[in-house]
């Protein structure tokens, strides 16, 4: 017997039917084929659309709560003036609130997944596997900041981890850390095998300390000299890239976490897509933190990531609409270790969405993936499965308003002076 059938639905212009068992894809056969078997819960699917979930690989998920604290700021006086004096505040309560609040938007949004970056890991954590989704948690490294980092405590429950949560390593980025510090978690991710996860050349102002505070040429090198440029090294936003740097990325083997909504939005730069991806490098997609971006929407920031990289292209074929689709589904998930997530395959781990194809946006029904990206938005999500598990159903999120009522509250307390 199966867990769940999802009968009828349009499936890669084909209508199918997809057995789950447990947390795997058991089946996908033609339409109709599978409609004897038992199943233990049965989904129609003739008005959706079935599609791989997103996987973030950026993300402050708790800053929900600082959303709109600073607008029209560059990164360091948004820093220094308006988000480190609230977050001076936060409480493991307050990450819990935050963090719910963000997956609840990120589940409307069709994603599954994130790679946090914040404090106080163990509520980040605890949200996650609680609402069913999965994470990927860095311990975080902040030269001067102490409080509210909880790596030890962190790291002491690795063991008793589901395998849809992962550990990192996350020093926060080269303007905030020590060059002894970064040989140190360079050397901390070869003996405990945990990846690494760092803001990288983001703005001019960093690759500006890079030489003057380091006497590197770029912030890649710098990283680099620190050996924190591994196999499988997240790097957020990458905006300011040399040619040297490029070569150096592809030798180490290290992943881009791609954030083009933020890197617009706070002026920081453009990440060159193209000559990343003629390097070798691979590119995924992140939404960064809500108080930068300001919007969780996955949706958005595939199409931003498609229409940018187009923007900068000899042509519009220079970039498809699959490779960075690929790049916020099957190459995230592989980038954040869920190896067998991000494909729906027979045998494959069963994250999935059900869009609502009775939408304007889908009406003409020329190239519902397309319609997906390029003009629906999250109103289309109506169904989210996470490892076999429902984790949102006829756009309803699980208790989605007590969450809210949390941080709201939450958001009133950091806010006061
Ligand atoms: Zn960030």
């Amino acid at each position: 017997m199966f867990d769940l059938l999802i009968q009828d639905v349009l499936w890669q212009g084909q209508r199918v039917d997809v057995a789950i068992t447990g947390d795997i894809f058991a089946a996908i056969e033609p339409a109709g084929t599978l409609a004897h078997c038992s199943a233990k819960r049965r989904i129609e699917g003739r008005h959706f659309l079935l599609r791989p979930p997103f996987y973030n690989t950026h993300t402050h998920h708790a800053m929900t709560l600082l959303r709109g604290a600073g607008e029209d700021l560059p990164l360091m006086a948004w820093l220094n003036e308006r988000i480190w004096p609230r977050e001076a505040r936060l409480t493991a309560d307050a990450v819990a609130a935050g963090t719910r609040l963000a997956i609840v938007e990120s589940l409307h949004t069709g994603c599954v997944a994130f790679n946090d970056m914040y404090f106080h890991q163990p509520a980040i954590l605890a949200a996650a596997q609680e609402m069913g989704v999965r994470a990927c948690v860095g311990l975080m490294f902040m030269d001067q900041v102490s409080d509210h980092i909880e790596n030890e405590a962190t790291l002491a429950l690795r063991e008793g981890l589901p395998k849809t949560l992962a550990l990192s390593l996350a020093p926060h980025a080269l303007y905030t850390t020590t060059p002894e510090q970064l040989q140190e978690i360079a050397h901390l991710s070869d003996t405990l095998g945990l990846p690494i996860h760092v803001h990288a050349a983001e703005t001019q102002t960093e690759c500006h300390i890079a030489q003057t505070r380091f006497n590197a040429p770029s912030p890649i090198a710098y990283l680099d000299r620190c050996g924190v440029l591994k196999p499988g090294t997240i790097l957020a936003h990458c905006c300011h890239l040399s040619e040297e740097d490029l070569a150096t990325m592809a030798a180490r083997g290290v992943v881009v976490a791609h954030c083009p909504q933020s890197n617009q939005k706070l002026g920081s730069g453009v990440f060159p897509w193209v000559k990343a991806r003629e390097a070798g490098i691979p590119v995924t997609i992140g939404t960064d933190g809500a108080a930068s971006n300001n919007s969780l929407s996955m949706i958005a920031e595939v199409k931003a990531a498609a229409l940018s990289a187009k923007l900068g292209a000899p042509s519009p074929e220079s970039v498809t609409l699959s490779e960075v689709d690929a790049a916020a589904t099957r190459l995230a998930a592989q980038a954040l270790g869920f190896t067998n997530a991000g494909e729906i395959a027979p045998g494959r781990d069963a994250d999935c969405l059900l869009v609502d194809l009775r939408l304007p946006a889908f009406a003409a029904g020329n190239n519902p993936d397309a319609d997906f990206i390029y003009a629906a938005d999250s109103a289309c999500v109506d169904t989210v499965i996470c490892a076999g598990r429902i984790v949102m159903e006829g756009k309803v999120v699980p208790g989605e308003a007590e969450i809210l009522a949390k941080a709201r509250a939450a958001a009133t307390i950091l806010r006061e002076e």
